[in-house]
């Protein structure tokens, strides 16, 4: 598989499906670390003897094991619902309970500390408002494609006002496929009332954006690559490879 970003051929691209963890939100493995931590030393000012780094690890394993079959499939929690806050309640709870904790009152608030504290920390790359917005002068729809949960991930969406530039949200949880399936890219077009070889797609991985794009047919699959590998460095390079 080719590491350089596609050429989608000279003619406009009707429309430009975007990825969004990675691609347009900035809420990194780092990030997501900080959050644990924070939940888990909130929960031990209630709870006297809860040990937070303990904690913290155990929430991060269950956490870690449970995403990586997930990463290119549709996301469920352990009882098979398919809503994000469900996969984050649900690995609290057993968190807490391995931990010495089985307290459903508990598992709720550290639900509701990291929820919010993941809130607090989503932010958009410095690039992505003026990008989208110069996309918007070129094409005729946007569309957020995105794997994981519809809650979850509608949640980032509207806590960094990116629903302010784009005109279709489309997640694995809620049509049931997740990128590099087909079908995802498809559902998008179709809400757009766009054609496959009218669309682009960006987005910072390889197995699922990039070569989920060209399982779609779709005429452009561009790799951001912010690392420097080799495939775009930065979103606003967008703008030049669409300009007429
Ligand atoms: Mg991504």
């Amino acid at each position: 598989m080719s590491d350089r970003p596609q050429s989608p051929g000279r003619r406009a691209p009707q429309v430009v499906l975007l990825d969004l963890d990675g691609t347009l939100l900035d809420y990194s493995d780092d990030d997501w670390l900080l959050t644990v931590r924070a939940t888990c030393d909130g929960l031990t000012e209630s709870v006297p003897g809860l040990h937070a780094a303990e904690l913290a690890e155990t929430y991060a394993r269950l956490c870690l094991r449970h995403w990586e079959p997930a990463a290119s499939a549709v996301m469920l929690a352990p009882s098979g619902s398919p809503h994000g806050h469900d996969v984050w309640r649900e690995h609290w709870h057993e968190a807490l309970t391995l931990c010495g904790h089985d307290d459903p009152g508990l598992a709720r608030m550290a639900f509701e500390l990291y929820r919010r504290d993941r809130m607090a920390r989503y932010r958009l790359y410095p690039e992505v408002r003026s990008t989208l917005e110069g996309l918007r002068e070129l094409v005729d729809g946007l569309a957020v494609v995105t794997n994981g949960p519809g809650d979850t991930q509608r949640e980032k969406i509207a806590a960094t006002g990116l629903d302010a530039y784009v005109d279709v949200i489309v997640t694995a949880g809620e049509t049931g496929h997740a990128k590099p399936q087909p079908e995802i890219f498809h559902r998008a077009l179709r809400e757009l009332d766009a054609t496959p070889a009218r669309a682009w797609h960006i987005g910072d991985s390889l197995s699922s954006d990039v070569a989920g794009a060209r399982n779609a047919g779709l005429a452009g699959a561009v790799w951001l690559d912010r690392g420097g590998k080799g495939g775009l460095g930065s979103l606003a390079g967008l703008l030049t490879m669409l300009a007429p």
